[in-house]
């Protein structure tokens, strides 16, 4: 008989009067409801996923949905010959989304899933270098020193794809004249190594968009002058699945004939659970062939370009469930909803003495805040983010980036599942909470905990 026996009572097993905190595999095996119940147990201590109010990525998705999931899990995406139908269903998303994003002709579109925006990003820019060096090399020039020139505000990915791709990160710091990147100064850095430059759709800290015409029609004017072309890849990690539904008039896509590619995250406006990215690019000539890997298909063979081998096949089919679901409709009421909620936190927080907005959700759900300079000495957003912890929500405080970096803001982002009942809550809290602070005799007593907050 071992100690951890089915008869001992639960909570008095090994593992749970003791302790399960292994930093080796243990030596001997637990019944199933024992492990079950131990990590069931640990991750009570998490944040409640549906009031992360930091995240973009998708926290609630519908029975039939889950029911899928449930069907799906053992899919493996790289096993195309052997799940075919899955490797079908994956070439059918992103055509829908070369489609939504208006590739000239979408038949001659190419993309792929990824596991997220990340990884989506990595391929975008790898294709803009290998472009890049099969020019410089066609016309005899080193290909030593590739940049790449984007915001300071982009996303981390952006920082890991110049680190571990050896490209030069080349950074238009944002500042309160030019909060987002337009244009401005782009004559400076762009020169003969620049692979690319990237627009952000929907920029992390504020939720705005880069007007991406405005940087195309600068770099046709910097074409006119110095002859170079420089190609764009759009980051559309949240807005490229919220502009074609909420804003369909605005030009950001395939529409802007410099881009050349576009992700989005699956996971996050593409209303998926964890685990899903595309990026497609404009036609098959934009993603150069040498960086294409052949997997057997059906007996022939199947292009696939990624950095994963194996990985979940179940989102995949998840978005396929969801593009069928909602159909444009269903994503435009979903967004609409989503960005209405936004709107009225945003115009409620707007209001309050002590705030002033930075956006208002009028671009992705997404909205920023900051103190009124001179409202208080004694408190910061940090403080705030704490307080509405206690009471269950997670709403970051972060410092901006580039030539704003001293400045402290608040971010919400409004997804689907945040019903106005619970926006109503918030701000209940928010109001109580900021009349907390406002109402102490002294400073608070120590800085408040700093974010480690990442975008
Ligand atoms: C979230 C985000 C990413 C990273 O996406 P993941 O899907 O989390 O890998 C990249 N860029 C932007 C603008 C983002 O918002």
């Amino acid at each position: 008989m071992t100690p951890d026996d089915a008869l001992l009572p639960t909570f008095s097993r090994i593992g749970e009067s003791t302790t399960a905190r292994y930093t080796e595999i243990p030596e001997g095996s637990m019944l199933p409801e024992t492990a079950y119940r131990i990590v069931s147990d640990e991750m009570m201590l998490d944040g409640n996923a549906r009031l992360n109010l930091a995240t973009f990525v998708g926290t609630w998705m519908d029975e039939h949905a889950d029911r899928l999931y449930s069907e799906a899990f053992d899919k493996n995406m790289i096993d195309k010959d052997e799940y075919p139908a899955t490797a079908a269903i994956e070439e059918y998303c992103w055509r829908i989304l070369a489609d939504l994003w208006h590739a000239p002709d979408h038949r001659d579109a190419i993309g792929t899933s990824t596991i997220g925006s990340s990884e989506a990003c990595m391929l975008g820019g790898l294709a803009l270098k290998r472009r890049w060096q099969h020019a410089r090399r066609a016309a005899g020039q080193s290909t030593e020193k590739p940049n790449l020139i984007m915001s300071s505000a982009v996303q981390v990915c952006w920082e890991k794809f110049c680190n571990y791709f050896d490209v030069e990160m080349r950074l238009i710091p944002t500042s309160d004249e030019h909060p987002l990147m337009d244009g401005t100064g782009l004559e400076d850095v762009v020169d003969e190594n620049t692979i690319g430059v990237v627009a952000l759709m929907g920029v992390t800290y504020t939720g705005a968009y880069e007007p991406v015409t405005a940087i195309a029609a600068k770099l046709d004017a910097i074409q006119a002058k110095t002859g170079l072309d420089i190609p764009m890849h759009v980051d559309g990690a949240s807005g490229a699945m919220v502009a074609p539904f909420l804003q369909p008039e605005l030009e950001w896509d395939f529409r802007v004939e410099r881009v050349q590619s576009i992700n989005t995250s699956g996971h996050k406006y593409g209303l998926v659970y964890p685990g899903v990215g595309w990026v497609v690019w404009r036609n098959v000539a934009a993603l150069p062939d040498d960086l294409v890997f052949r997997v057997s298909y059906l007996g022939g063979e199947m292009p696939t370009f990624a950095l994963n081998f194996s990985r979940p096949g179940a989102q995949v089919l998840l978005q396929y469930y969801r593009f069928l679901r909602l159909g444009r409709n269903g994503y435009r009421e979903i967004q609409q909803t989503t960005q209405d909620v936004a709107r009225y936190l945003s115009g409620a927080i707007g209001r309050m003495d002590a705030y002033e907005l930075l956006t208002d959700g009028s671009d992705i759900p997404v909205f920023a805040w900051r103190l009124k300079p001179g409202h208080t000495d004694k408190w910061t957003l940090y403080h705030l983010s704490e307080r509405l912890r206690i009471r269950g929500w997670l709403v970051p405080a972060y410092p901006l980036s580039g030539d704003q970096s001293d400045q402290t803001v608040m971010r919400i982002v409004s997804r689907n599942g945040l019903s106005h009942d619970l926006a109503e809550d918030l701000l209940r809290d928010i109001r109580i909470e900021t009349a907390f602070l406002d109402s102490l005799a002294s400073p608070m007593p120590h800085p408040g905990i700093k974010t480690t907050f990442h975008h």
